[in-house]
């Protein structure tokens, strides 16, 4: 199944080495590797002198002491989030602390959806709740820095606030979790929507830019056509998913065996969530029925068409 996709599972780059990966970025991988972070989350470090940090990462004084090192005898001027997941957003209180830079988001990490009776936030584990952005920024807002402009662009889907950003004047777009080079996306609910999700895919794949840096995976450098395969693939798993409800009704450990083939156990809850994030998009499109909100333990089957 993920096989449609063309991933590249290498990253050259050994944790805490400051690298210049496109003229204007450097790039800093965090020693956080996991089966939902790769290698390792990436920090940015954008322009030279008066800078911005993009993603600072998770709670990690190594990975601080790095990224403040790397900048020593510039001035941070904006420190910048894609989302508030725990691997990318909470060393901003720190870096904030010693460079005295504004933090700028889309806002505090929330659910894309209200929770159902009995959802806890078991399901919101990665969740960053104590990031809240000095300065919050919309769908379009330019961040003018020195040398260097980022503009906005909202993506929700992964999390309810993720926002990527395009290096105006340049070719290169930071898409944070939002399309990764080496495996899709998480879109886990109550955090991530997967209509949000696919909206914000075709917003990406209207844009110019062809070079994404991510926060997790190396360089995409033919990114339209990598944007256009995340879609395909969504679209075969949402045909997967309604294939199988063709046959009978069916829970969502039954749909995950039924679509995802050698699946790494580990990543077993994670396939359930994204399953749920499809089937929650279905049902409100009318296209699959269940008995009260789309959740975890529902049960599933295809809605009956009228004729005309
Ligand atoms: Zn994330």
């Amino acid at each position: 199944m993920a096989d449609d996709i063309r991933f590249n599972r290498k990253l050259d780059l050994a944790p805490g080495v400051v690298e210049e990966i496109v003229p204007g970025v450097r790039r800093i991988l965090v020693d956080n590797p996991s089966p939902f972070t790769f290698k390792g989350t990436l920090s940015y470090i954008v322009g030279r002198g008066k800078v911005a940090i993009i993603d600072p990462g998770p709670l990690d004084g190594k990975h601080i002491d790095t990224l403040l090192d790397a900048v020593r005898g510039e001035t941070v001027t904006h420190i910048v989030i894609t989302h508030t997941h725990r691997d990318h957003s909470p060393a901003a209180a720190a870096v904030k602390a010693a460079t005295g830079a504004p933090t700028y988001g889309e806002g505090p990490h929330r659910a894309a959806r209200p929770l159902h009776i009995g959802e806890t936030k078991r399901l919101d584990a990665g969740g960053d709740t104590d990031f809240v952005p000095d300065r919050r920024i919309a769908q379009g807002d330019v961040i003018e820095g020195d040398g260097w402009a980022l503009e906005a662009i909202a993506t929700p889907g992964h999390t309810a606030n993720h926002m990527a950003y395009a290096l105006r004047g340049t070719d290169v777009l930071f898409s944070g979790d939002h399309v990764m080079g080496w495996s899709t996306s998480i879109v886990a609910p109550p955090d991530g929507a997967m209509s949000d999700y696919m909206a914000s895919l075709e917003r990406l794949a209207a844009r110019p830019e062809t070079v994404y840096l991510a926060g997790h995976g190396d360089v995409i450098r033919d990114a339209p056509a990598f944007v256009a395969q995340y879609i395909r693939h969504r679209l075969g798993r949402e045909a997967s998913i309604l294939h199988r409800l063709g046959k009978g009704e069916a829970d969502i450990p039954d749909l995950v065996r039924a679509i995802y083939i050698g699946l790494d156990p580990r990543l077993a809850g994670a396939a359930g969530l994204s399953t749920l994030a499809h089937l929650e998009d279905l049902v409100a499109r009318g296209l699959v029925v269940t008995d009260g909100p789309a959740s975890i333990v529902g049960r599933y089957r295809l809605a009956v068409v009228p004729p005309r």
